[in-house]
């Protein structure tokens, strides 16, 4: 991390200024100019600034940019932050909206994609927007918070839709919006009687610590159980002003989680992860996901392959604590929700027993119990609120409620279709002739 005073744009800047997040956001570094003050473009990153055809904008907070490596074209933090012509290459398998999200949104700005939680979208501006964001199809579109009137539409779909008990407030990131608009949304979402749990999700804490402010903290924690995810993706994100304003939001009595992106060349590597992990642990931050890069136009150079998420966490499961191992998946393009994958432990399956290995290689056998079936615990209640609001998917093979799942378009279902066709001519054409006399 390079003292901000050392660096010619900064040089009088104040440590009052410096420690404002309204300082920080509104002198973010959008151009070329700005830019090269503080790292040597390649040809690569010039070209991409120059040209203007970025589908995201540049803006990069001063205090991520101090952590960035000047001269260290791979420096992991200068990837996240700066955008080199890459990103106006489109692959075959890019989507303009990979998680089919406008799709699933039964009014502008909230995604109902899960059967009991929604993602409430509340702005489209971060303080800094990454080179590898799956929104960016309306990320920084206009840089700015969507107004009351806009936000109210979701908050009353929400209101008339009862199954709704969780609410990720994400964006954008929303706490790029001052105190009084949070505060009146949150007020806003606690005031519907089956929201049981609000979620913020932010990178505010990697990119802008100084947003974390004694003010926002003690509005936040009115409003619990209020959980917040943050988004660290590598070591080099934990600096003393991260620290701070995690431990201020940890001290608030608000659970921490981390959700990271898995990224080509900046965080691919299994010991980055650890140490990623332990630092996020020490900062009472406990690692959540760990997503595979999502299938957004413009970014296929940052993808890994899916087997390089399952090797990370074949290399941390066992070998460091199981707080330390976040969950690896993969966001089904179409919007088939979050799919979890690991490595393999469950080698063969017999009658009582199953043969497993463990994190070292060895192979052992668990004997399950003569009788294993499950006992009901006369919960009726609950029995009857879970059937009625049924999960469906496999749970209901499960539950024995049906016997298969099909995929809509199954081909021999199509040909049986063809045949009944088939056989309703045929029979059309030889039916006899009705009797005259009957
Ligand atoms: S903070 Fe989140 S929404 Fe904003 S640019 Fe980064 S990844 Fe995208």
């Amino acid at each position: 991390m390079r003292d901000y005073r050392e660096i010619s744009l900064w040089k009088n800047v104040t440590p009052e200024e410096w420690n404002d997040w309204h300082w920080q956001l509104s002198n973010r570094i959008t151009d070329i100019e700005a830019l090269s003050e503080i790292i040597t473009l390649t040809p690569e990153e010039k070209k991409a600034l120059n040209d203007d055809l970025l589908e995201l904008r540049m803006a990069i907070t001063p205090y991520y940019a101090t952590l960035m490596d000047p001269n260290d074209v791979n420096c992991p933090i200068r990837m996240q932050a700066v955008p080199t012509s890459k990103e106006r290459y489109t692959a075959e398998e890019d989507f303009y909206d990979p998680l089919a999200e406008d799709r699933y949104a039964p009014v502008p700005g909230f995604v109902h994609r899960y059967p009991d939680r929604g993602i409430l979208l509340v702005t489209d501006q971060c303080s800094m927007y990454c080179r590898f964001c799956t929104r960016r199809r309306f990320a920084g579109e206009v840089d700015r918070p969507k107004s009351r009137e806009e936000i109210q539409a979701a908050i009353d779909y929400i209101e008339r839709t009862p199954v709704l008990r969780d609410i990720l407030i994400t964006g954008g990131d929303p706490l790029t919006m001052e105190d009084e608009n949070l505060e009146w949304l949150l007020m806003s979402l606690r005031r519907i009687p089956h929201v049981e749990i609000i979620r913020i999700g932010t990178r505010v804490p990697a990119v802008m610590p100084q947003r974390i402010t004694r003010s926002l903290v003690s509005m936040l924690r009115q409003f619990h159980p209020l959980w917040i995810n943050v988004h660290f993706n590598h070591p080099k994100e934990i600096t003393p002003y991260s620290t701070r304003a995690l431990n201020m939001l940890a001290d608030a009595g608000i659970p921490l989680g981390n959700q990271s992106v898995l990224l080509r060349g900046i965080n691919d590597c299994p010991y980055i992860f650890k140490e990623l992990f332990h630092k996020l642990l020490v900062n009472r931050v406990r690692p959540y996901y760990i997503y595979q890069c999502d299938l957004s136009r413009g970014i296929s150079h940052f993808r890994t392959s899916v087997g390089k998420g399952i090797e990370i966490i074949e290399f941390l499961r066992g070998h460091t604590t199981g707080m330390a191992v976040p969950t690896f998946v993969v966001d089904a393009p179409g919007g088939g929700g979050k799919i979890p994958l690991m490595p393999n432990y469950l080698l063969a399956q017999g009658e009582r027993r199953v043969v497993l290995r463990n994190f070292e290689g060895t192979i052992t056998v668990y004997t399950e119990p003569e009788d294993a079936s499950s006992h009901c615990h006369g919960c009726k209640e609950i029995c009857m609120r879970q059937s009625m609001s049924s999960g469906g998917g496999v749970s209901e093979l499960l539950e024995g409620s049906r016997l298969q799942l099909e995929p809509q378009v199954l081909k021999r279902e199509e040909r049986r279709h063809q045949w009944m066709e088939e056989k309703k001519d045929q029979s059309l054409n030889t039916s006899k002739p009705e009797c005259p006399f009957l």
